[in-house]
């Protein structure tokens, strides 16, 4: 019996908002940030920066008025889905909001692409969070309209690295030349994974701060080794701190764990507090893709270099940006 699986395409079988053949990402699936070329980010970060222009002038506006969202999430998010929500919203467009796929046909057996084919007879644009590695790009090889990964299991998490870069490059104005310092959950954590290959496209150090048990898969590593990239692995932040420009901090990622007492071992690892902070570069900034269970201390958040809370609503115009283009309207 063969099974059938047209392969991962753009996708554009109608146009229409008239020609909008020409528009970059029109169409396409946004699965992986492997995807991205440096120019593809230029790109990204100028409508997103337009869009941050056009939300504080008006707020909302119509620029995807008519098109509807699918927000399908098997796993719980806040920040993702309401993000997305609020992009579609102030655009103009609406959502259908599944974030509990338990009142869903997914509770009666409903397979992924069963779900995936159903919502795009009704929305226009899928965003998909879901456990395993590899679901997207699997909904996507089903689906005629764009699927948004919004998180595949311990895999990726491409719209949130696109985020964070952008909120190094507003926040900092430059990318190359900076240290880097990722710390946590290197192993489990999806945003680590997907943020380290988006830097590789630049000139940055890396340092990876973990306990053994959770350091940046092999397979990484080697990619951006292959790219050049400089990077080195600690189980400390003291010596890499007075040189760090952009602290990433992580939670450990309970849930991945098979056993909990490995879990009980390493979390509440690394706590950054005010007092770390006092070795730390003046012009730096700490980011958290969040939510932190005690990773950061409340004392941080006063902070001028505290970015993480900048970061969320940097995520708000990031996505209205790849709503718009892969809607083909940016
Ligand atoms: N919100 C991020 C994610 O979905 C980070 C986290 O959950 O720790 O991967």
């Amino acid at each position: 019996m063969s099974t059938y699986l047209p392969p991962t395409r753009n996708h554009s079988p109608y146009l229409p908002f008239g020609d909008q053949r020409g528009a970059p990402f029109y169409g396409k699936d946004i699965l992986s940030v492997k995807q991205f070329s440096k120019s593809d980010l230029d790109y990204i970060f100028g409508v997103a920066h337009e869009m941050s222009e056009m939300v504080s002038r008006v707020g909302t506006f119509d620029l995807l008025k008519g098109k509807i969202l699918a927000n399908l999430f098997y796993e719980p998010s806040t920040r993702t889905s309401s993000s997305f929500t609020s992009a579609m919203e102030r655009l103009g467009g609406s959502v259908i909001p599944i974030n509990e796929v338990r009142y869903s046909s997914v509770s009666k057996g409903e397979s992924l692409a069963d779900t995936v084919r159903t919502l795009e007879c009704y929305a226009d644009v899928i965003v998909l969070r879901h456990p395993e590695v590899g679901a997207s790009a699997q909904a996507a090889r089903y689906a005629r309209k764009p699927i948004i990964n919004a998180g595949d299991g311990v895999g990726e998490h491409p719209t949130q690295a696109l985020l964070d870069l952008f909120t190094i490059v507003e926040e900092l104005n430059q990318v190359d030349g900076l240290t880097v310092t990722l710390l946590g959950d290197l192993k489990y954590g999806r945003t680590v994974h997907s943020l380290a290959r988006l830097l590789s496209l630049y000139n940055v150090r890396i340092n990876y701060i973990s306990p053994d048990i959770l350091r940046m898969p092999a397979e990484i590593v080697a990619e951006l080794d292959e790219k050049g990239i400089p990077q080195a692995a600690y189980n400390t932040l003291d010596e890499v701190l007075p040189e760090t420009d952009v602290l990433y901090v992580t939670r450990v990622q309970k849930e991945r764990f098979e056993d909990l007492n490995e879990y009980e071992q390493v979390r509440g690892a690394y706590v950054i507090s005010a007092e770390t902070l006092l070795a730390a570069r003046e012009r730096m900034i700490v980011m958290h893709p969040l939510p932190r269970v005690g990773e950061i201390s409340m004392d941080v958040d006063e902070d001028p270099r505290a970015a993480y809370f900048r970061q969320m609503e940097y995520g708000l115009y990031v996505r209205m940006a790849l709503l718009a283009m892969v809607l083909g309207k940016a």
